[in-house]
């Protein structure tokens, strides 16, 4: 039997970029913006090949990075963070000149003659702030999206993945000027310092707690946000799914990233009839994915820090293990995990698990299923599992989440037309694809209005004009 490899030391702490360095990189962007050179289109698109470079050239160094910092597979690596920020560029890179033009909508005849359009906009200076857990996916994908309509930015990567975070900021700043695009690092001081500064545009992914820390923070200075968080997403699985299918489904959503994904399955909400066979489902999904002794497979990434390990490990006490349930403190290892005999008001119910541990829960109707779902805060995703077409429908309409999927999970993620965010607690705006350049412009609504003509209708004294505006209002 192979014995597990002992973690790799975890890279040095991140240094704390100085408040003074922050408040320079801001002026200096300032200025650059105001010399309107990221409004050239053809300026954008040379930024953006730039950066696709870089990401390919630094390929190796980013593997190699993510497994130092919890052991993450390359094949996770690349399908969830390279490969998925290439795909990003090269759909922004063939579409921008369309986007970037003014679209002409319909005229109202009230305005006659004249012709309306929609400008897009860069707002100026974007403060992106990262997680930790798709450390180059989570803040190159909004860049994209900021440069893309023309704004400049400063990235600010996690501290708790500090290998990462040094590529990430080495990538960027060795391949744009710093008036244009900055990486800085830190934790709280350096985050809470961007934060007291004025930015044009806030885009934050990360837990609902600090999500409110920042939208106060944007608050003093009425800085448009989007916070991209969290929350439990439910994977709802009805009586007549396919089970084995579903299983396999829900295992890889939920152990991909050892379960810390931000829409990964939270916790099983299963039909009580099919929970036994679902169960025996599940235990052989995982034993296909990871083998007997998942702690050998290389497939099988490690928690993120010992804060975190603590946490998750106590969860194990709130129910009964049914599959897996292993740990090891020294490589921070929790294996593939489903809990059994829980109810709501266990902690592993309570907040976010951010781990490999999938509690479950039962329902018999499906109204019942909704009610408990809707009954807690507003999910960032739900999976629906079911043959039914009337009850996909019933769960569409009723439940409310940031997004999902019926029969899958996480794959709303993988096709950029989909805007991406959550709802209520699980965040506040979406992107990917157009939405992205949408999300980080500001849309200007402009009306050209001829001049040839000037009708006298609107204007003072407007004597008995009433009757004739009237009839002309229900006309139109
Ligand atoms: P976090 O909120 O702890 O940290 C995110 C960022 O905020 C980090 O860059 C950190 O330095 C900074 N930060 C932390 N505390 C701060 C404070 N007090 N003041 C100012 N800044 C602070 O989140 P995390 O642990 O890195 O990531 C996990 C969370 O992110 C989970 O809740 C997960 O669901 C969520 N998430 C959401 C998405 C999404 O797209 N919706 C994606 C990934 C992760």
């Amino acid at each position: 039997m192979n014995t597990p490899k002992p973690l790799q030391p975890q890279a040095p702490a991140v240094p704390e970029t100085r408040p003074e360095e922050i408040e320079h990189l801001l002026q200096r962007q300032r200025t650059y913006f105001a010399s309107g050179r990221t409004l050239e289109v053809s300026y954008r698109e040379e930024q953006l090949r730039l950066l696709l470079n870089a990401i390919k050239s630094h390929e190796q160094e980013l593997l190699e990075a993510m497994h130092t910092d919890f052991r993450k597979p390359a094949f996770e690596t690349y399908t969830t963070e390279i490969g998925f920020v290439e795909q990003e560029l090269r759909l922004v890179l063939k579409n921008l000149h369309k986007w970037a033009r003014p679209r002409r909508v319909r005229e109202s005849l009230l305005n006659f003659p004249a012709s309306s359009y929609i400008y897009s906009q860069p707002f100026g200076i974007a403060l992106i702030i990262g997680p930790w857990n798709y450390p180059l996916q989570l803040v190159l994908n909004p860049l994209i999206g900021a440069l893309a309509a023309g704004n400049c930015a400063i990235v600010k990567p996690s501290e708790l993945t500090p290998a990462t975070s040094a590529v990430i900021t080495k990538l960027i700043n060795t391949t744009f000027e710093p008036e244009y695009v900055a990486a800085v690092q830190g934790g709280v001081p350096a985050t809470q310092h961007l934060l007291a500064q004025r930015f044009d545009y806030i885009f934050f992914t990360g837990s609902t707690q600090v999500g409110r820390i920042v939208m106060k923070a944007a608050a003093e200075h009425l800085t448009p946000v989007t916070l991209e968080l969290g929350g439990k997403s439910p994977a709802i699985v009805a009586e007549d799914a396919d089970l084995g299918l579903t299983a396999r489904r829900i295992a890889w959503g939920k152990f991909m990233n050892a379960g810390q994904t931000c829409v990964a399955p939270d916790y099983l909400l299963v039909q009580e009839q099919v929970k036994d066979e679902l169960l025996e489902q599940l235990r052989i999904a995982i034993q296909q994915f990871y083998g007997e002794v998942p702690e050998n497979s290389p497939d099988f990434a490690r928690i993120v820090n010992e804060r975190h390990f603590n946490r998750l490990r106590s969860y194990l006490q709130d129910g009964l293990v049914r599959i897996g349930g292993q740990v090891n403190a020294d490589t921070r290892f929790i294996s593939p995990t489903v809990l059994d005999q829980v109810t709501w008001t266990h902690p592993v119910m309570q907040e976010e698990i951010f781990g490999p541990i999938l509690p479950v829960l039962t329902y018999d109707t499906l109204d019942e299923a909704i009610e408990q779902v809707n009954a807690g805060p507003r999910p960032l995703a739900l999976y629906f599992f079911s043959g039914s077409r009337a009850q996909q429908d019933q769960v569409l309409e009723q439940a409310h989440f940031g997004g999902g999927c019926i029969n899958d999970t996480i794959s709303h993620l993988i096709n950029p037309n989909l805007p991406f965010g959550g709802v209520g607690e699980s965040g506040v705006g979406s992107y990917h694809g157009q939405s992205s350049f949408d999300l980080f412009s500001n849309q200007k609504s402009v009306v050209r209005r001829g001049t040839w003509v000037d009708i006298p209708l609107r204007y003072p004294p407007y004597g008995n004009k009433l009757e004739f505006i009237r009839k002309f209002f229900r006309w139109l």
